[in-house]
């Protein structure tokens, strides 16, 4: 892509969102703008990320053997009533809307119910089981305090998925799959050594429910570890029981501040006994559905990537998530050397498939054009001049890494593609 067909345009205002940095840099780097707080729009480049980390998710969901749908936002408040959850009293982020042809509806905080009794459709016998089913979705909750950036919106991305299963072992075998493949996807996005299992409550069926849980000082939950055991407690369920049911002490465990990134729940029957939703098994005996839950923050996730990996010259995206993987800076004019040589490199790194942003404003200030370079965040950083050719070739700085070096075409086509 051309830098100067981007409608959107960088900017210095320091008071974007001046309560977070991931909000801050995000708007000042064009990915996203504030619509109000807590809600925030996505850009052509901020969508890039976001639909980056879709993919993943959505690769590791889809080898689970999960099948994607896409449910409404609006949801049927006499589904919510079947497990008193349409009380405000009870869930306290509801958005709701009276209609006019009389009635209200509800704006989806979760999914939970509205899937299980959807599924009442497809699930009467025990030979429709097992099904999983995920999707990408924007929930939207009324958070009380929305001062984290899109790591807490009043609507977000979340990726959310639900296992209808005949009995425990088979939810269990399917849990156990969704944690590694929930591993697998953080490892991918780029936050793999900071992820922990989390014990933490809200376990309907079991005593803990799984939180995922990434070490980043913007996040708002603080969590108890201890590396070499792998055990993760969460503060909220962090008593002596706790620590005995885990064999381990308190001076074990190292407090650490974290962001909730992903959450899974194992429902048991309760959920399918509230909404009557049943099969039949081969005696012809009608049973309760086994039900999971299981959500990843896919917006929450990006707010993370940027708290994790920007620094003071702005954003710095992992290769997995980023927009482009490079940033061509020519440092000359349209019909000199050095700017046809890195149209030529951006030509070939087209034909082979490798994502990258060509700066063709020449016209503009070499500083500022740096200077975006740095706030945009790709993973490579390249300048073609006069000088760099004198050198021996292009001017290659990776964003994580301070110092540059020269190196000819076909070196840097072999390295990012390799
Ligand atoms: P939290 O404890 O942070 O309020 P939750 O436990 O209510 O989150 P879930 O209902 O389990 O969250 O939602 C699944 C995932 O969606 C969470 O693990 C989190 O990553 C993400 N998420 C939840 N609320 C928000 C929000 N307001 N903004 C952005 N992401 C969110
Ligand atoms: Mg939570």
């Amino acid at each position: 892509m051309y830098l100067s067909t981007l409608f959107t345009k960088t900017s210095k205002d320091s008071t974007s969102d001046a309560h977070s940095k991931n909000a801050d840099l995000l708007i000042k780097a064009g990915y996203i703008t504030k619509t109000m707080a807590g809600v925030y729009s996505y850009l052509p480049l901020g969508l890039k990320v976001i639909r980056n980390i879709e993919h993943i998710v959505r690769e590791e969901m889809d080898a689970l053997g999960a099948q994607e749908l896409l449910m409404s936002s609006m949801q049927n408040k006499e589904v919510w009533e079947q497990t008193d959850r349409w009380n405000d009293d009870i869930v306290d982020v509801w958005f709701k809307a009276p209609l006019h042809a009389g009635g209200e509806v509800g704006f989806g905080w979760s999914h939970e119910e509205p899937i299980g009794e959807m599924m009442k459709r497809y699930i009467t016998s025990y030979k429709d089981l097992p099904i999983f089913v995920y999707q990408f979705q924007n929930k939207m909750r009324n958070e009380l305090r929305a001062k984290s950036g899109v790591m807490r919106g009043r609507e977000f991305i979340m990726k959310d998925m639900y296992s209808f299963c005949t009995n425990e072992e088979e939810h269990e075998n399917f849990y156990q799959a969704t944690i590694d493949a929930y591993l697998n996807v953080y490892k991918r996005i780029g936050v793999g050594d900071d992820t922990y299992v989390t014990f933490a409550a809200g376990g309907a069926f079991t005593e803990f429910s799984h939180e995922f849980q990434t070490i980043c000082d913007a996040g708002e939950d603080i969590i108890y570890i201890n590396q070499e055991k792998n055990i993760a407690i969460n503060e909220e369920v962090l008593n002596d029981k706790t620590l005995e049911s885990l064999d381990i002490t308190r001076e074990e465990l190292e407090e650490v501040k974290t962001a909730e990134t992903g959450n899974i729940f194992n429902f048991g029957t309760q959920k399918a006994e509230d909404l009557n939703l049943n099969y039949t098994d081969g005696d012809n005996k009608s049973i309760p559905v086994f039900i999971g839950s299981y959500g990843i923050g896919v917006s929450r996730l990006m707010g993370v990537l940027v708290e994790k990996y920007a620094d003071d010259k702005g954003l710095a995206w992992p290769e997995a998530v980023a927009p482009f993987k490079v940033h061509i800076v020519p440092i000359a004019k349209e019909d000199e050397e050095a700017y046809s040589m890195a149209k030529d490199f951006y030509e070939t790194l087209k034909e082979k498939g490798v994502t990258a942003l060509f700066d063709d404003r020449v016209e503009m200030r070499v500083g500022q054009r740096l200077g975006d370079a740095d706030l945009l965040g790709m993973p490579y950083r390249v300048v073609v001049s006069q000088k760099s050719l004198d050198a021996g070739g292009f001017e290659v700085q990776k964003r994580s890494e301070d110092d540059s070096k020269i190196m000819t075409s076909d070196e840097l086509i072999k390295t990012l593609t390799s």
